[in-house]
């Protein structure tokens, strides 16, 4: 499943593609995806006009026009992928957007958990407004979250993985993060120090920043329209390591199920 450092390498290896181009063309293959296409929404807002920067929030991107944004996330298993021409096409691909004389994007999602949205001009959309914290906006201090959390007894995993506290963690990098700042999974978040949290909000962005430093810069790399090699791999400390060593205190690295998921920890090395 893309997660966001591929969506965040997505919109930087698309940046010099579309930025400041003109969208001259849109084809669409399917009325739907996760939730309907707004066709028109669509073709009035983003055809014939240009597209002035790409931003992220969380697993969304957001392609920004004068007239609002087209909302993308990938879901499950979408790709985003530059292509000369609208011909040939891969199989589920759903919907086509011509940018220059040779940049044809190519949204192909077998699954279809993904969406293609609108954003109007006001910047509203239940989609987006109720997302947490990104977790490299400047907004996400310790200081902001511990005041989110306030006395919450929801365990610390549970709370980052919300997306209306903070948006874009998956189970890896939240069992990842929550290892390398020292902290047990099952904590309950009102009881994290601010040095806890500050803690964690670094080796969270230490994490994401690693993954996203080897997953290359260019579309090619990042989305081979032939192959499997579309998400990318990080080094793992403890997550899908059950038994195997901590690297730290050599302890054997324990699962729970928590929530219907998999957490992984080390009982020694988080608190
Ligand atoms: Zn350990």
């Amino acid at each position: 499943m893309p997660e966001l450092p591929e969506v965040e390498t997505l919109r930087r290896a698309l940046l010099p593609l579309v930025k400041n181009n003109i969208c001259t063309e849109i084809k669409f293959f399917r009325s739907d995806l996760r939730f309907p296409i707004p066709q028109s929404a669509l073709i009035e807002g983003l055809l014939n006009n240009k597209v002035s920067d790409i931003t992220r929030e969380g697993k969304y991107l957001l392609l920004q026009t004068p007239k609002g944004s087209m909302l993308l996330h990938l879901g499950m298993s979408g790709r985003v992928v530059s292509h000369p021409s609208i011909e040939p096409r891969e199989k589920h691909t759903h919907a086509i957007f011509k940018f220059s004389t040779d940049t044809y994007l190519h949204f192909v999602d077998p699954r279809r958990f993904g969406s293609i949205s609108w954003v109007p001009e006001s910047g509203k959309h239940p989609l987006i407004d109720k997302l947490g914290f990104d977790p490299f906006s400047a907004e996400l201090t310790p200081k902001a979250i511990k005041a989110l959390a306030g006395k919450s007894r929801s365990p610390i995993k549970s709370f980052i993985m919300n997306s209306q506290k903070v948006t874009g963690i998956g189970n890896i990098y939240a069992c990842e993060s929550l290892y390398h700042a020292g902290i047990r999974p099952t904590k309950p978040t009102g009881k994290i120090t601010l040095a806890q949290w500050d803690k964690w909000i670094e080796c969270l962005r230490n994490v994401l920043n690693k993954s996203i430093a080897s997953g290359g810069t260019t579309l090619r790399d990042f989305f081979d329209p032939n192959g499997s090699k579309g998400y990318f791999s990080i080094n793992l400390s403890v997550y899908g390591k059950e038994g195997q060593p901590c690297p730290e205190c050599f302890q054997a690295i324990s699962r729970i199920v928590h929530s219907g998921r998999s957490t992984f920890f080390c009982k020694t090395c988080q608190k």
